[in-house]
């Protein structure tokens, strides 16, 4: 086995550690308190590569690995957990499935762009009746000969206002169920297209999350990803990915609250003594850095299976399923070490606990993620 990280790993943990403070922690509390997607940053992340990064660069990526990809995830999400889902859901969501199924001319036209950061896209399954159980897609795209005829409506689209490229699953021929699903590229303009109002979120607020409307949208049929019915194992390939991603996001929240929590335990002072001095306080923090680290391995491990061309279905679901439930845990204790202060808005603790929330949630929910281990563990 091999826990050390190549030079190339170790530098760009380094670029997202620099960038997540110099770029993302300055404002990041007042792009929470207002809502405000950090669309500069997603900018300047995407000129440093970071959101295609997986991505080989005959197609505008960074041709990077997953390992890497973990790495930048996990220091981007200790700062500002609402810009690393846009990093997450670019990389894991839309480009991966582009560059694994789209065609040449789909790659030509839509991933490039979004590969270099020019644009950015989203990933649109969830609907108002279709969540956990995303085999019920209400949305239908009815094959008109050239075009399909797209109607319906998607629920909790993230970069839903933001994005320019939209990967859209639809029904097709219900008689099929899911093997009647499309996944379509549809874009932000198209006549039909609309998007509703930003939703009012817990955590991640700086995120853009929207419901989409579609009324007698014209979608071309080269705009289909893969062979007719393929958009349900297109989704459940491309969630698989996307797992790793919101695990690291989930570490990284963890991290960032963790590391708040040191500091802030080694300058306050109670009874005559740092709180870090207080053995009720150190068994905390061990508790924390334990259960961080093997939120960590979990991730790398998944990320290693990625990698390597080996299965990551079961790794990634533990990994997201274990990291998310250590964010929570870990950010309530950050708070409670914070004491007061861990319950205002400057201390970031709290921010953090809210944000964490969110990756118990989306791209499956820590029941669906005990379905997928269960299902592995009994074949
Ligand atoms: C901020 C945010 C961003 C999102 N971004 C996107 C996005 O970009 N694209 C997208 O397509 N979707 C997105 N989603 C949707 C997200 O993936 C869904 O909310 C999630 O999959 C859960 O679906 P649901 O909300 O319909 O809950 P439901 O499926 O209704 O689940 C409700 C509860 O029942 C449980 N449950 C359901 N089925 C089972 C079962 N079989 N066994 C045990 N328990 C079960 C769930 O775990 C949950 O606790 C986002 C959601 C949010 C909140």
């Amino acid at each position: 086995m091999q826990f050390e990280f190549t030079e190339e790993q170790l530098m760009i943990r380094q670029a997202a550690r620099d960038f997540a403070q110099t770029e993302l922690k300055p404002g990041v509390i007042e792009r929470d308190e207002h809502q405000k997607f950090p669309a500069e940053q997603i900018k300047k992340l995407g000129e440093l590569g970071f959101l295609g990064m997986m991505v080989s660069p005959q197609y505008g990526g960074s041709g990077m690995d997953a390992i890497s990809y973990v790495l930048v995830m996990e220091e981007l999400s200790k700062v500002d957990a609402s810009a690393s889902v846009v990093v997450s859901v670019n990389n894991s969501l839309v480009c991966y499935g582009l560059e694994k199924y789209g065609s040449e001319a789909q790659k030509q036209k839509y991933l490039v762009p979004l590969a270099k950061g020019e644009v950015i896209g989203a990933f649109c399954l969830s609907e108002p009746e279709a969540g956990s159980d995303a085999t019920s897609q209400r949305t239908t795209a009815i094959d008109m000969g050239d075009y399909y005829l797209v109607n319906g409506t998607k629920n909790w689209i993230t970069n839903g206002n933001s994005a320019s490229t939209y990967i859209v699953m639809a029904q097709t021929d219900a008689s099929k169920k899911h093997h009647g699903i499309n996944a379509l590229i549809m874009e932000k303009g198209m006549e039909g297209f609309t998007i509703g109002p930003k939703e009012n979120k817990m955590g991640i607020r700086g995120s853009d999350t929207h419901s989409l409307m579609f009324t007698d949208v014209k979608v071309p049929k080269e705009n289909r990803i893969g062979d007719e019915g393929f958009g349900f194992k297109f989704a459940m390939s491309t969630l698989e990915g996307g797992r790793i991603g919101i695990a690291a996001q989930a570490l990284g929240i963890a991290s960032g609250a963790y590391e708040l929590a040191v500091q802030y335990a080694k300058e306050r002072k109670a009874f005559g003594k740092t709180i870090a001095d207080l053995q009720a306080i150190q068994f905390k923090l061990a508790d924390m850095a334990t259960e961080i680290e093997a939120a960590r391995l979990l991730c790398l491990k998944a990320a290693w299976l990625k990698d390597h061309g080996k299965s990551y279905t079961q790794a990634g679901s533990m990994a997201k399923l274990f990291a998310s439930e250590v964010a929570m845990r870990t950010t309530v204790e950050a708070v409670q070490i914070h004491g007061g202060y861990g319950f205002v808005k400057e201390y970031h603790v709290e921010r953090l606990m809210r944000d964490a929330k969110i990756t118990q949630i989306y791209e499956g929910t820590s029941e669906i993620q005990r379905i997928v281990i269960s299902r592995g563990v009994l074949k």
